[in-house]
């Protein structure tokens, strides 16, 4: 059998990483435009191979984007067990 390398997937690798990261300094979410002062956890998601810090998030939306995210996966699951 072809070795086919890691396993490629839809989140990092070329679509963008998550990182978790507590603000160094000010910023905003980008979703709901809340204040993320110094100290707050907050999340980023960076394309790779593009400049600056990527999009931040707060904690809340980046959960809304997780949920939506695997609403998005459970539709690819439910497509692909009915291709088989
Ligand atoms: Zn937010």
């Amino acid at each position: 059998m072809a070795k086919r390398g890691p396993t490629p997937s839809l989140i990092g690798s070329t679509h963008g990483t998550v990182s978790f990261h507590v603000a160094l300094k000010k910023s905003e979410c980008r979703r709901c435009n809340a204040n993320m002062p110094m100290g707050t956890r907050c999340v980023r998601v960076k394309k790779p191979g593009t400049m600056g810090p990527g999009t931040a998030y707060c904690t809340d939306c980046f959960s809304e984007v997780l949920d939506q995210t695997q609403r998005k996966l459970d539709d690819l699951r439910v497509e692909l067990e009915s291709a088989h």
